[in-house]
């Protein structure tokens, strides 16, 4: 054959670009006239803190000004929230464009990134995008199994991605059994924690990995201000790596990632630790009154850590999730569908307001009754 291609009439992306399914965020639509309450997205029914705010106010002040590329103030907050080297923190427009970060400085073609059955779908195209080949590990009871990670482990692996807690299924790995994960990898494999749910967790034995990554020249954790701290419209997220691994990210990056509103309010909303205690306390009383409250309605739940639940609706006709799915939302309760993470049978509810709880509990008690649209 010869080597001169086939013209192409158009630009065409590179290999791996068109193979990926565009990520479908959570709806946020309700019919006419009902009260929407959106439970799609695992954001915070509190709100963000409201010295975010003000600093997000402020800072309208300076629009014209290009941020400090370094995203210094932000990294230096959170230094001092967790005790870390702010040289060793990189912050990002979201954990999303870390994680792609991530991918395009670790892979590419020829390379696999190596990811769980049922693990978020950033992921996946996180890998495509950067040319490289996606490799899927099976769960054990819609949890990460460290053995079978490890089983898809070759000489190509050169990262693997671990959410914990897990989104959508909020399952975690014991900190021991991500000790075992990161000590069967080639010191060459990247581990990546995605601790988007970290401060939910009240399980004695989680750890988010701070500790691993400090030990470590092969971790690195990934953190977001869009879940707890409530600002997931101004795409804050940070990540605590070894300081080749911050080098090369900080290489990458685009030298203003990060906004000036965005610094500014995430540094402001670290530091309010009366907010973050408040909505982890809303959180853990609503994931028990939830997970209890469904399963008393005949519904399997998994549990979770997380700020949301994985409700598991029957396959017979009329009572499958989609139906589910079809009555909630003429409510004006807009949860998850989770098909497209290979889970057709259930719906994911992040936790809400306490008249939105309400809500989602008398509506399923309704649809378990027989109740239907119309
Ligand atoms: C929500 C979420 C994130 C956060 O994404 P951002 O880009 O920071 O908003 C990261 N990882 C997982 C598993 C998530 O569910």
């Amino acid at each position: 054959m010869s080597d001169i291609a086939i013209a192409s009439t158009v630009p065409q992306p590179r290999s791996g670009a068109l193979a990926i399914d565009a990520y479908v965020p959570g709806g946020s639509a309700a019919p006419a006239g009902v009260k929407l309450y959106k439970l799609s997205s695992n954001e915070t029914p509190l709100g963000p803190s409201p010295s975010a705010i003000e600093a997000f106010r402020a800072a309208a002040d300076t629009l014209e000004i290009y941020p400090e590329g370094s995203s210094r103030v932000l990294r230096e907050a959170i230094g001092r929230a967790h005790g870390l080297d702010p040289e060793r923190i990189v912050c990002g427009a979201g954990s999303d464009e870390l994680l792609s970060l991530i991918a395009n400085a670790y892979l590419g073609p020829g390379d696999e990134g190596l990811f769980t059955e049922h693990g978020f779908l950033v992921y996946k195209i996180a890998i495509l995008a950067a040319g490289a080949t996606p490799v899927v590990a099976p769960e054990t009871a819609l949890t990460a199994d460290v053995d079978a990670i490890l089983a898809r482990v070759t000489p190509k692996t050169r990262v693997v991605f671990l959410a914990n807690p897990n989104n959508p299924t909020g399952t975690y790995l014991p900190f021991d059994e991500v000790k075992r994960l990161h000590a069967g990898l080639p010191r060459t494999t990247l581990l990546v924690l995605d601790a988007a749910y970290a401060e939910y967790v009240r399980a004695n034995d989680y750890a988010a990995g701070i500790e691993l990554v400090s030990g470590a020249e092969n971790v690195v954790m990934t953190r977001t201000f869009s879940k707890v701290f409530g600002l997931a419209s101004l795409r804050i997220g940070w990540l605590y790596g070894p300081a080749g691994v911050v080098d090369a990210l900080n290489r990458i990056r685009g030298p203003f990632n990060v906004s000036g509103p965005a610094i500014a309010a995430g540094a402001a909303a670290i530091a309010d630790r009366a907010h973050i205690d408040a909505a982890v306390e809303h959180n853990a009383r609503w994931l028990g009154e939830l997970t209890e409250g469904v399963r008393g309605l005949g519904l399997e739940v998994t549990p979770s850590v997380a700020n949301f639940v994985l409700i598991h609706f029957p396959k017979e006709a009329g009572r499958t999730a989609a139906d589910a799915d079809a009555f909630l939302t003429s409510r004006g309760l807009i949860l998850r569908a989770v098909k497209s993470y290979g889970l057709p049978d259930a719906l994911r509810l992040s936790i809400g307001t306490e008249e939105a709880n309400r809500a989602v509990l008398a509506a399923l008690a309704e649809f378990m009754a027989g109740g239907r649209v119309g």
